[in-house]
């Protein structure tokens, strides 16, 4: 199977409401064409040198997310090139995007990553911190970034009920912030959450947008978190 078929068949399973977001990371441009070819427009990186070189090199209707941890040194070149930051997952992070976003007169479009795993090394808020945060004067001030919604990664495991109560977790989590601190918020309606491995669980749980390379590309060369 190659890449073109794969997101033919992909676009067939998943709703046109859901948002599928092709991550290209360890992929040549010329692979990422190919599924370009097919009018996919939406591609997510989480390297942002990676990134910048792949965007200069591919057609300018492209549509850029960045999915990873973001190093706060980064934040600057990073900004004029992406519709939405998959994960924002530490108020420091919050504060540089949104003290960035101003100087270069821009509004960002985040989602609030949880960690909703068992690993320790993935990362994220809990429900707590993002609540403190949440309600905290400084939140007040943040006024460069639209908060669009949350994002969270399952546990990397075969035990498909681990994984959806995980998935499950983190539409509670968005259930509550909609309620408490967003409801008159309507750009706050994206629950980021499933990949190659666990997209139709995700599905099933109330996922708006996934997130695949895999189950597009086939497995990378290079094991890339
Ligand atoms: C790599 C990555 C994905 C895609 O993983 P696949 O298993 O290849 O679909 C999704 N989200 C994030 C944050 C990633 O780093």
């Amino acid at each position: 199977m190659d890449s073109v078929q794969n997101i033919i068949n992909l676009k067939k399973q998943v709703p046109d409401s859901v948002k599928i977001v092709v991550v290209s990371k360890t992929q040549p441009v010329e692979e990422i064409l190919k599924v370009y070819s097919t009018g996919h427009t939406l591609f997510g990186e989480n390297r942002v040198q990676e990134l910048l070189l792949k965007k200069e090199r591919l057609p300018s209707d492209i549509e850029w997310h960045f999915i990873g941890h973001l190093q706060t040194n980064k934040v600057k070149s990073i900004l004029p090139h992406v519709t939405m930051i998959h994960s924002a997952d530490s108020f420091r992070l919050i504060s540089v995007i949104n003290r960035e976003a101003e100087k270069l007169n821009l509004i960002v479009n985040c989602l609030i990553q949880f960690h909703i795993a068992r690993e320790e090394t993935k990362s994220g808020f809990s429900i707590d911190e993002a609540g403190a945060m949440l309600q905290s004067p400084d939140f007040m001030k943040i006024k460069n970034i639209v908060f669009c919604g949350v994002m969270g990664m399952a546990t990397l495991t075969d035990d498909m009920y681990l994984v959806r109560s995980e998935f499950r977790t983190l539409k509670e989590y968005f259930t509550i912030l909609k309620e408490k601190y967003f409801s008159r918020n309507h750009q706050f309606r994206e629950i980021s959450m499933g990949m190659s491995g666990d997209y139709m669980i995700a599905l099933e749980e109330g996922s708006t947008m996934i997130r695949v390379g895999t189950l597009i590309f086939g497995e990378r060369k290079s094991k890339v978190k």
